[in-house]
């Protein structure tokens, strides 16, 4: 007999695990269904940290989500006696003029955040890690911070399985189609029917639901850890993570945790479109000197030895603003997609709105930017 269920969740990475405990909070009878591992390192929820931050330099809309994030987060702390979310204060740095500073600054204006606004030789004073060049000024903000992104995800399929979902790994979904009363789902080891549909399925997320081809595009990323020749200066009560405008793109950093490193990458790296399912995932030479001669030149005492090198994916949209809704041929199917290498911060709170969406269309948190009508 094919099993029923309210909701089915396809992909429990960052946002699936999130929506899955939501749904099974409010009491839905939950399937969760993932093709990997719970967590595992295909995807973009793996590599040990996400930095959070209060100042939302992609768009001020952004912060009254985040700020609901990190209670939640603390939430799921609380609910799991897991330690998820660690402050270190934030940094958002570039030369004055830049998207990150201004954007920083403009978010922390329209949200009465609390901030500093230093001068790149009191960074560097005040965290030694830290060589911004003189011209360089930076937003700091004291509850920045990171996540352990594979603890997040362990702790919301916890407490998503304390409230009766039922989470199934290593099957993948080949399809999905619409009954008169609901959906069914066909994995490599069953056939499952619900009401609804949730598709968090992060890089992989067209290949799902083709209307996303082009509009939920994966890009390849690597991260590094490097052996800092002064590791006290990389120790989280003195090197706040770190969001940085440099002459050649953004990068982004933390300090160090659970690795013997410093540890950061550039977003959007080399810029690679790629096939999830055939791409190399094995960091090159060209990717290590990339990220070395940042550092190099950024956070000298940070340049030793490599210790780690790991690639992820992005899924980017066109406007790098995350696509969050209904489909509008199916009504039955809500999608969480794109969030575009900034999305892991908000995952406790895109769970609490693709359940909303789920049960009743509608939420009350405003995600008029992620609409997914906006596309055309
Ligand atoms: C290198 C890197 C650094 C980042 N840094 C930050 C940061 O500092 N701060 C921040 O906020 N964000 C950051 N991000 C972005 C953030 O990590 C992502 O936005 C977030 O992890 C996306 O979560 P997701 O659930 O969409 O994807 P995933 O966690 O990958 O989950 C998707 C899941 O769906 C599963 N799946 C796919 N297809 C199927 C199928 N057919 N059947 C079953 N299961 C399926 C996959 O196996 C996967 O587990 C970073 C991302 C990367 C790659």
């Amino acid at each position: 007999m094919t099993q029923r269920h309210d909701v089915i969740v396809v992909g429990v990475g960052g946002m699936g695990a999130a929506t899955a405990y939501h749904l099974a909070e409010r009491g839905l009878d939950v399937l969760g269904v993932e093709r990997y591992d719970v967590p595992h390192a295909m995807g973009s929820s793996h590599g040990i940290s996400r930095i959070i931050r209060k100042p939302q330099y992609e768009d001020p809309a952004y912060v009254p989500l985040v700020e609901r994030a990190y209670d939640l987060w603390r939430d799921l702390e609380a609910k799991t006696g897991r330690d998820l979310l660690f402050i270190t204060g934030g940094i958002d740095a570039g030369p004055p003029g830049s998207e990150v500073l201004e954007g920083s600054l403009e978010s922390c204006a329209a949200h009465d955040l609390e901030h500093e606004v230093l001068s790149a030789e009191t960074v560097n004073e005040r965290f030694p890690g830290y060589d911004l060049p003189a011209d360089h000024r930076a937003v700091y903000q004291p509850d920045g911070g990171f996540l352990v992104p594979e603890r997040c995800i362990v702790a919301h399929v916890e407490a998503a399985h304390a409230a009766g979902a039922t989470i199934r790994a290593r099957e993948p979904v080949h399809e999905y189609r619409h009954l008169d009363d609901g959906v069914r789902v066909e994995t490599s080891k069953g056939t499952y029917e619900a009401d609804r549909l949730v598709v968090t399925a992060g890089a992989w997320a067209a290949k799902l639901l083709p209307a996303l081809e082009g509009l939920a595009v994966p890009e390849r990323q690597v991260l590094a850890w490097l052996q800092p020749t002064e590791p006290t200066a990389f120790d989280a009560d003195r090197f706040p993570v770190f969001i940085h405008e440099a002459d050649d793109g953004h990068y982004y950093g933390f300090p160090r945790h659970d690795v013997p490193g410093f540890k950061f990458g550039k977003f959007n790296h080399r810029e690679e479109t790629v096939d999830p399912d055939g791409f190399d995932r094995d960091p090159e030479p060209a990717d290590e000197e990339l990220l070395r001669s940042y550092a190099d030149r950024y956070f000298p005492t940070g340049a030793g030895p490599t210790m780690q090198l790991t690639t992820c994916l992005f899924t980017n949209t066109p406007d790098n603003h995350f696509i969050l809704g209904r489909l509008p041929d199916e009504p039955r199917v809500t999608v969480g997609a794109g969030f575009s290498g900034h999305g892991f911060k908000f995952a406790s709170v895109i769970g609490e709105i693709l359940a909303d969406l789920t049960i009743t269309g509608e939420t009350d948190h405003e995600i008029g930017l992620f609409d997914p009508a906006r596309f055309g």
